[in-house]
């Protein structure tokens, strides 16, 4: 079992809410780290795939025209369709 804080886990745990893999704009996930033998965020398609953006950011950079990778662009025209349409996303 690995250990890790309480706090740190929380913490982590917001990260997963709040942000996005910043290379495939993918849903984050919290893994082990065997090597370490400790907890962290990384995206669960590639462990090449380093760091993470805001959902806000890739949203607001998506409004204001400034394009956002064509993944995310699917993901928010999707959102706001009516129905239920998560099931139709590669990812899920
Ligand atoms: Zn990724």
């Amino acid at each position: 079992m690995v250990q890790v804080e309480q706090s740190q886990y929380e913490e982590m745990k917001h990260i997963v809410k709040v942000n996005l893999c910043a290379e495939c704009g993918g849903e984050l996930t919290i893994r082990t780290n065997p090597e370490l033998g400790t907890l962290e965020v990384g995206c669960p398609r590639s462990r090449d795939h380093h760091g993470y953006v805001e959902k806000e950011t890739w949203t607001q950079s998506y409004r204001r025209g400034q394009g956002a990778p064509l993944i995310i662009k699917d993901r928010i025209e999707k959102k706001m369709l009516p129905g239920d349409t998560r099931s139709a996303l590669p990812w899920h």
